[in-house]
């Protein structure tokens, strides 16, 4: 899959020393078009140091930065081993064990270490699904150039956006109101059906996009939301990125805030600490206010998809970083 990077994620790679291949192998993304349900342009938003790319190529990038002998690959993380109220001990699927000095923990959105140490904090599924595909189109391409185009249509349960990732591949992905549609369609041909039920209200260029699709590589995303955690470490791990604050799609900040967290942790770093316990907490009192904006715009642009007619005006579909 692909997603945007937002100026702070950006700027995280910048101090990587990643900025040039990010802008070789990304697209940038100078600006944002909205279409209302009538496919008319409702709106042009210039976007400044953003930039779209491909899931993998984001990982390679990270890779090469950290050095592939950094990273061990297929091993599954299965059991913690507490001593004193610390995990002290992390058991593999594989059979290993390793004993670490700290555990920093970016499991992701269903984040096991999450439901480990706090598991009176669940997520919530919400009433948005999302289908994401990525196509191959040398036209669709080139007619977009670096432009982001959003088609809303909140009023018949669905909107749909198309990026370039560059090397002529897109991401499209449709944001689905299930309280109007009845799902869930999981299964490629499923997905196909829902994609044709919607195909003759949408403008040309997604329906364009439609016809380039292969839907055995097409996936349908259940969205999760969870309110702010009361701190981010508990026995002695710390989580970061979706593992700490799993964040709605429609911010676009989930990969940008996971890239801030590892870098706002590096910064910390330079400075001694007392404790762990120290650094960790200093860390939440850091990153706390930016993901409870992240969570409360999050459920804003939710509540504008969902229940439209609140609504005169339609806001950007994502969440600007804005510096503490
Ligand atoms: C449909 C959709 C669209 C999105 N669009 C955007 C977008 O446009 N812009 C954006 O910024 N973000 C977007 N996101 C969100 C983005 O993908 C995530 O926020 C981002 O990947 C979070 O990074 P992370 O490192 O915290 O977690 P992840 O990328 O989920 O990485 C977690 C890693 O942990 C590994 N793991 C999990 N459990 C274990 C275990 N027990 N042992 C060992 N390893 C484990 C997983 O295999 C995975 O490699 C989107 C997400 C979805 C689903």
């Amino acid at each position: 899959m692909g997603f945007l990077i937002m100026p702070n994620g950006f700027k995280v790679m910048d101090e990587m020393g990643i900025a040039q291949k990010v802008q070789k192998e990304g697209m940038p993304i100078l600006r944002a078009v909205m279409m209302n349900e009538e496919g008319r342009v409702s709106n042009i938003q210039s976007m400044d140091c953003c930039y779209s790319i491909s899931r993998p190529t984001c990982i390679k990038l990270l890779e090469q930065t950290l050095g592939y002998e950094n990273i061990q690959y297929k091993k599954e993380m299965n059991t913690f081993h507490e001593k004193d109220g610390i995990v002290n001990q992390l058991e593999f699927k594989d059979g290993t064990f390793v004993n670490p000095d700290v555990i920093i923990a970016s499991d992701g959105m269903n984040s096991k270490t999450r439901k480990y140490i706090f598991p009176e904090f669940q997520t919530k599924m919400v009433a948005e699904k999302e289908i994401v595909s990525i196509i191959y189109s040398p036209e669709l391409s080139k007619n977009l150039k670096h432009t982001f185009v959003k088609y809303l249509n909140p009023e018949r349960g669905f909107n749909m956006g198309i990026l370039p990732l560059g090397g002529n591949e897109l991401v499209w992905y449709i944001q689905i109101n299930s309280n109007i549609h009845d799902l869930p369609m999981k299964t490629p041909s499923e997905i196909n059906a829902f994609c044709s039920e919607i195909f003759f209200s949408l403008p040309n260029l997604f329906k364009r996009a439609l016809e380039y699709t292969d839907y055995d590589s097409t996936y349908m995303w259940e969205m999760n939301t969870m309110d702010l955690l009361p701190a981010f470490h508990k026995k002695g791990i710390l989580l970061m990125g979706d593992a700490a604050h799993p964040l709605l799609s429609f911010t676009s900040q989930g990969t940008s805030s996971a890239l801030d967290d590892a870098w706002n942790l590096s910064e910390l770093l330079q400075t001694k600490y007392s404790s762990t316990e120290a650094l960790f907490k200093t860390f939440y009192e850091a990153r706390k206010y930016t993901i409870q904006r992240y969570i409360l715009e999050g459920k804003i642009l939710l509540d504008q998809f969902l229940r439209p007619h609140k609504y005169s005006n339609v806001a950007l579909p994502f969440v600007n970083h804005v510096s503490k």
